[in-house]
């Protein structure tokens, strides 16, 4: 019998009770706007910030209207401007060269690894090309931050994480987003939580915090933030600098708060599905897993496999016959973006050399979403489907040499 899987990779669970509760209660007072308080009255938005603060040991946290907001807000405030350039990784997704380009900086492309991180032999290289690196922790995972770090500090460049696809994880135990000088997270329907749109900026250098809150559109009511510096920072800082509008909203807030709590408890129900697509799929031959460190403390809502070395043809083929049974991969290795998926050589507003040793690994990365509504049977099903389809494809091509 040939098994179908017939569940939906695009479909995330429900917004929890207590969430939309919280909505209610906003959408009821009518007070949406975070600036907008009873007397008396602490903002949603003002109690998520301090919550996602404590929950990552920051000393700042500002909530923004996306991820790319965020980074390109922690571009500005870290002085990034026209005609700049910026470090970034070739293997991301389009909103972080997008938040380069937002800021009239240009991006610098970094290699990619079998392990899908950053090539640090690549960063060592071209790290006298520019003062920042925006590091996109791209599905989650997460270089040897370690040697990253000593790279960076030694060299003068700041580090601004984009934390798109870690919320919730670490390296070697300190948080992503607490590495560099400021972190970036998402809080889109596809990200760790969930409220369609949304973001967080998080840091420790008041300075850097106060430019944010003034350019994120704080008029002069940046006294109602509480995860931020004292008024007296902002003493010159709101004068000269512009703002620029991309704050979270109250109804946001109340549906992410409930979700923030519980973040710990995805963290495992999501990996539980990750090692059981990782367990379904050992020893497929031509499939090559992606290495997890022992100092990758991960958060995988997504997976990804390499098929290294295949023909563009084995790929499609392997893609078609999966998708006809219900199993929706994606592909980096495409000529055209498709979707999510895109590449650093179909940013043609961004210049970039050929990188051919990331071109080889990206021609084989196979990527697929993991939601939650997901059970670990289905995992289990998905991963038997995947290693038919691809060890047929794999006899095919012995057969065809
Ligand atoms: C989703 C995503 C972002 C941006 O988040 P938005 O909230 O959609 O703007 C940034 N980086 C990566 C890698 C992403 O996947």
């Amino acid at each position: 019998m040939t098994e179908v899987f017939t569940g939906s990779f695009t479909q995330q669970e429900p917004i929890p009770e207590d969430g939309i509760a919280a909505a209610l209660a906003v959408m009821q007072h009518g007070r949406l706007h975070r600036y907008n308080e009873a007397p008396g009255e602490v903002a949603e938005t003002v109690l998520l910030e301090e919550e996602f603060a404590a929950s990552v040991g920051a000393k700042y946290c500002l909530a923004v209207a996306s991820g790319g907001y965020a980074m390109t807000t922690a571009l500005r405030a870290s002085g990034v401007g026209y005609g700049d350039h910026v470090l970034t990784n070739a293997f991301t997704l389009a909103p972080v060269p997008g938040a380069i380009a937002a800021v009239g900086a240009v991006p610098v492309f970094i290699g990619v690894t079998e392990e899908l991180v950053i090539d640090l032999d690549d960063l060592g290289a071209k790290l006298d090309q520019a003062k920042v690196l925006l590091l996109s922790h791209m599905r989650g995972h997460i270089c040897d931050m370690d040697r990253l770090m000593a790279l960076c500090d030694a060299a003068g460049v700041t580090v601004i994480e984009d934390c798109a696809h870690t919320m919730g994880a670490a390296w070697d135990g300190v948080p992503s987003g607490r590495w560099g000088r400021f972190g970036c997270y998402s809080t889109q329907t596809y990200k760790h939580i969930n409220s369609g749109e949304g973001g967080f900026l998080i840091g420790d250098d008041p300075d850097d915090m106060a430019r944010a809150i003034m350019l994120s559109g704080s008029y002069m009511l940046f006294d109602k933030h509480r995860a931020a510096p004292p008024p007296e920072v902002f003493a010159q800082i709101k004068y000269e600098t512009p703002n620029i509008s991309g704050r979270m909203d109250n109804l946001r807030a109340a549906v992410l708060r409930p979700q923030l709590k519980r973040l710990p408890e995805q963290a495992a129900r999501w990996n539980a599905r990750y090692r059981a697509l990782e367990d379904g799929l050992r020893e497929t031959p031509g499939l090559h897993l992606v290495a997890r460190p022992a100092k990758e403390q991960f958060f995988a809502s997504s997976f990804q496999f390499l098929l290294l070395d295949w023909s563009a043809d084995a790929i499609a083929d392997v893609l078609g016959h999966c998708k006809a049974r219900g199993v929706e991969l994606k592909w980096f290795g495409d000529a055209e973006p498709v979707g999510f998926t895109s590449r650093y050589d179909s940013w043609r507003y961004a210049p970039s050399a050929p990188m051919p040793v990331s071109d080889r690994i990206l021609a084989g990365v196979v990527d697929m979403r993991l939601p939650l509504t997901f059970s670990l049977e289905d995992c289990a099903l998905i991963a038997r489907i995947i290693k038919q389809e691809v060890g047929a494809a794999w006899q095919r091509q012995v057969a065809a040499e």
